[in-house]
Parts: structure tokens; sequence; C-alpha cells
């Protein structure tokens, strides 16, 4: 064979692989993610009987019945979007192990785990809605954009968003069970706390007519941005949605475990004829954003409900209303980061009778 021609061909061969692989990378990021059929594993959390299983139970409310009525209405205003397929780890009240659903959903080639749940605390003073997604770079990174589109929807609602957190247990593995059951099956997963069933802020808006439906069009309206979706049935578009990614951590990205760094407050003008004090305080985390503040008058005795603290802002005042006939109150402040760790600050004596 003559040797000129091989090299000529082997060259033709070289230039149209060549042009082949740079017109597969060129349309990519257009073509692929509106076009390409992707798989949602919805999993309504909890599930059948004995504590655990029930979830939080408050104010009338199921954990275990609110996610799966989320999850039911969430898959049929996700079905209304172009190729994708939505699938539930349960659809009946029943127990399901963690694991069992992480499996389940690798089984069914799941590109994402949306865990679907209702809030409580021990303390029942926290309200709002938070997002936990894996600790782990890649799954770190896509739990906290989807995070950060969601929020963005619920807040919309009027629910107090905590933000995206993540969790790392004491064998440095994702702390949640359904995170960390999916992660090491290559599965993404977020964990959804919409709204707390043991907070009047939340309940209240809980009560109101349509609420679930509501919270299941802003969880199917996150994800067709997340992935781009579109929807003959409806008209809704989103393949041009962008958003900034979040940085992917190297290793770990572990919790925070301690409050506020800082938290002073002062006294700036009181008046004993309408029982107002006005207070400015100057709070600051270096981890997390602070998202709550509360206050007392007695010197730490009682404190107030939650109020929101601008995040924004380290220094924000505020009024405090003292009752008619207290004398010499002691204030006392506090605030929380969005992993609930606190900090107080000194007391500060306020000199006066407020009568009125
Ligand atoms: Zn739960």
């Amino acid at each position: 064979m003559n040797m000129g021609k091989r090299t000529v061909s082997v060259l033709l061969v070289l230039i149209s692989t060549l042009t082949m692989i740079f017109t597969a990378f060129t349309a990519m990021p257009v073509e692929a993610k509106a076009a390409t059929p992707i798989t949602i594993v919805i999993d309504p959390g909890h599930g059948g009987v004995g504590e655990r299983n029930l979830g939080a139970q408050y104010n009338g409310f199921s954990e275990k019945e609110l996610t799966l009525q989320l999850a039911t209405a969430l898959k049929a205003e996700l079905e209304k979007y172009d190729n994708v397929t939505v699938l539930l780890t349960r659809t009946t009240d029943t127990i399901l192990s963690l694991d069992s659903r992480a499996e389940y959903a690798k089984n069914v080639g799941a590109d994402f785990v949306y865990s679907i749940h209702f809030n409580a605390s021990a303390e029942h003073e926290f309200y709002g809605s938070e997002v936990w997604t894996s600790t782990f770079g890649n799954y770190y990174q896509r739990g906290k954009d989807f995070g950060e589109i969601v929020s963005a929807e619920w807040n919309k609602l009027g629910l107090y968003q905590k933000g995206v957190k993540t969790r790392i247990g004491n064998k440095g593995q994702d702390y949640y069970g359904i995170i960390r059951g999916c992660v090491s099956r290559g599965v993404p997963c977020v964990i959804l706390e919409h709204a707390y069933l043991d907070h009047d802020y939340d309940v209240a808006l809980l009560r109101t007519s349509g609420f679930i439906n509501k919270l299941a069009v802003c969880d199917a309206t996150a994800i067709a941005k997340y992935y781009n979706l579109k929807s003959t049935a409806t008209g809704a578009d989103y393949t041009g949605f962008t958003y900034e990614h979040s940085k992917k951590p190297y290793g770990r990205l572990y919790q925070d475990e301690t409050g506020p760094e800082t938290c002073n407050i002062s006294v700036l003008a009181q008046d004993e004829a309408s029982g107002n004090i006005l207070v400015e305080m100057t709070t600051h985390d270096s981890q997390s954003p602070v998202i709550y503040f509360s206050y007392s008058y007695d010197g730490g005795k009682t404190y107030s409900v939650l109020q929101m603290w601008d995040r924004t802002k380290d220094t924000q005042s505020f009024n405090i209303k003292v009752p008619s006939g207290t004398a010499n109150p002691v204030i006392v402040c506090r605030s929380y980061n969005n992993y609930e760790k606190m900090s107080e600050s000194s007391p500060v004596q306020v000199t006066g009778s407020f009568n009125y």
C-alpha cells in the first residue's frame, strides 16, 4: 500500500472524528438538558406505625400523611412537563427502610431523589423551611444548587427560609440515612423540610386552603428550573433558566457547631410613658447566617418568640415593649444561626419605671 495514501486516509479519519467530537461538545449544553429524559424519584418521608414512622405529629397534622399527600400532588404536577418520569418510593401508608428507598432509586435509574418531609423541633421554637444536602463534593453542589432554587419558590408562599445545610454523622458520612444511602449508590438526594408542624407561624400557613398543592407547585417548578424542563401541556418553559453554581467543597463540609461569635446590644432610647425600649444589636457568625433573634426584659428568665433577623445586616435595631408596671428592666438578647446555635448578649440594665 502506498504510504502517502495511507497517511491521507488516516488524516481524513482523524479530522472527521475530531469534527464529530467537537460537534458533540458544542451541541451538548443547549440540547442535552431539556431534551434528555430524566427520572425523578420522590420519597414521601416516614410511613407506617411506630414513633419514627409517624414522623412529626402536632396541631392535628401528621407528617407521614402530609408527605404522601404532597408527594402525590408533586408527581402530578411534575408529570405535566416533557421528558420526565416520576416515581414514588411509597404510595401507601407503609413502613419502608431508608436503605430500601435508596436501593429503589438506584434500581430505577433515578437522576435525583427528593425526600419530602415536614419539621418539628424539641424546643418548638423554630419555624420555616430548610434543605439538607450531602456534605460531599458534587453531591453537595447539586443539592445546594437545587436547594437555593426551591427555597426561592417557598419564599414566595411566605415561608421563612432557613437555607441549605449539611450534617455529618460520627462515622464521617452523611448523617441522614436517605442522603447517605442515595449518595453511596451514586444518586444525588436532598431532604426537603417544608415547614414546622409545631410552630404557629408555619401552622397558620399550613391551614390556608390548598397549601399542600401550592408546595407541590413550588417543588415541581424548582425541579423544572433545575433541569431546564418545559411543558407542552401547560406552556411552562424553563429551558432558558440559569442559576449560579455553588462552590464544590474539597472533602467534607462540616456543620456549624457554634453560635454567632458576636452578640452585643445597647439601649438607644427608652420611653416610660409608652413602655418602649429601642435596642440595637450587632451579631455576626462567620460560618452560617444569623436568622433569628429573641429578647428578654426580665434578665433572661423569659424570652420573646423568635423574631426574623435580616441576615444581610450585622447591626439592626428593634423595639421591645415592656408591660406596664415594669421597673428597671434588664434586657438580654439572643441570636441564632441557621443551625439553631445560639449566642447571648450581656445583660443591660435600664433604669426607669414603665407605667402607662
Ligand atoms: Zn421527617
